[in-house]
């Protein structure tokens, strides 16, 4: 049982009042809020610890540099990574996959597959097709139902021995479908390629373990677990991040430079050049122990008591459309009113303090099939309560008796 009141006490932000009504936060989906141990984190970091790592032999880049890679063995731990070279710092998830999809479009040839979902953030098609683009190979979606779920005897009929990489998302941003990624990690493999996981809608929610789920990369964002905007992670089987090409070349990532070669430093410094978002590699990793002194079971069980109640309550509504309606699915709820646009139902509870995000949620084509321009998205974290649902609904009547 979580103690919601002394949580929710964790959170400044959320004492807020928003055009002169308590601030009701449902867009965790776009980022969560921050404790107030995370941004008493980023002041200690620059009150006390300020200094380049990896670089000076003086006291204070060595502290740095001992608490930057102490924060890189939490997360190593969080993640289960057989080795902390695995886990790599990044900017966020977008970059992760960047880096992944760079390196992949330089080994892959003409004839290859890369295989998405319908179900992805631009940020897993995107860098796809620049991959694809790049070597010749070609792109693949696997397709979804009318429950939002990703169709797997479809997908087994992609694979082939073509098949390099399979990207997909561990949960939809959009719908908040959970996806069968085990399975699609086994089959993958079955015909020996890597796959990619997107995870960052599903690191505010669960506790991933990269061992058990044998996948070859993992990434997320940290702004989306608690942590700091402009930090994430990266996790690379060891054999792959070998095998990729470094993605920027500079300081810190190279064993020798001379005009004529260039050879890389071992892992994680071959993917982590320059000087990295220090602060913030320190902070997430303060997050990732805030968010487990919780405890991700707790965190699990309480969002599926939020999302079971926001999902009875606005079944009270006539003319509402749900988009999304698999049963394995995490606290974001995708909606709309007949014949009303997402956008005016935002900006009116914007007015009554509630935030939700409306629009197509970087996922225009999940859009596209439901041929809609957007949705209504209310996203619960574990600091949200029922009573704030009781607000939300209110002010959706209230909204939609205006617009109707
Ligand atoms: N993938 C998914 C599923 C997401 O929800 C998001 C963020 N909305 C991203 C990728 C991109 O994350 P970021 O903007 O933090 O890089």
């Amino acid at each position: 049982m979580l103690d919601i009141k002394s949580i929710r006490a964790d959170f400044p932000i959320l004492t807020q009042h928003v055009n002169g009504k308590p601030l009701v936060y449902f867009d965790n989906g776009a980022t969560a809020q921050k404790p107030q141990v995370v941004i008493d984190a980023i002041a200690k970091y620059y009150e006390e610890i300020n200094a380049n790592i990896h670089r000076g032999v003086h006291h204070l880049s060595q502290v740095a540099t001992d608490v930057y890679e102490e924060s890189r063995l939490k997360i190593q731990k969080h993640l289960n990574a057989r080795h902390s070279y695995e886990v790599l710092f990044t900017s966020g998830t977008t970059f992760g996959i960047n880096l992944v999809a760079n390196g992949f479009g330089q080994i892959l040839k003409p004839g290859d597959e890369i295989i998405v979902s319908h179900l992805e953030h631009h940020s897993n098609i995107v860098p796809w097709q620049f991959a694809a683009e790049r070597s010749g190979a070609t792109l693949k979606v696997i397709p979804m139902n009318e429950k939002g779920e990703l169709m797997m005897d479809e997908y087994v009929k992609l694979l082939s021995p073509n098949t390099k990489i399979v990207a997909v998302n561990h949960i939809s941003n959009a719908l908040g479908t959970i996806n069968p990624i085990e399975f699609i990690i086994e089959k993958a493999h079955e015909v020996g390629a890597a796959v990619l996981i997107d995870g960052a809608q599903a690191t505010p929610h669960l506790k991933p373990d990269v061992q058990a789920l044998d996948c070859d990369f993992y990434v997320f964002s940290g702004h989306k677990i608690c942590g700091p905007t402009g930090t994430g992670i990266l996790y690379g089987k060891e054999k792959w991040l070998n095998q990729l090409p470094p993605y920027q070349g500079g300081g810190e990532m190279i064993k020798e430079v001379t005009f004529e070669k260039t050879t890389y430093a071992c892992l994680p410094h071959k993917f982590e050049a320059g000087t990295p978002n220090i602060a913030g590699g320190i902070v997430l990793g303060v997050a990732v122990d805030y968010l487990n002194a919780i405890g991700f079971d707790n965190i699990e069980a309480y969002e599926q008591e939020l999302l079971d109640y926001a999902t009875k309550r606005l079944q009270e509504f006539d003319g509402i459309e749900f988009y999304g309606t698999s049963e394995h699915k995490a606290s974001v709820i995708s909606f709309n009113f007949t014949g009303i646009h997402p956008y005016d139902v935002g900006a009116i509870i914007d007015k009554l303090g509630v935030a939700v995000r409306t629009g197509h949620h970087c996922a225009q084509p999940i859009m596209n099939y439901f041929n809609i321009p957007g949705t209504i998205r209310a996203s619960f974290a574990f600091y949200n309560t029922k009573e704030e649902i009781d607000i939300f609904i209110e002010a959706l009547k209230k909204a939609k008796t205006m617009l109707s």
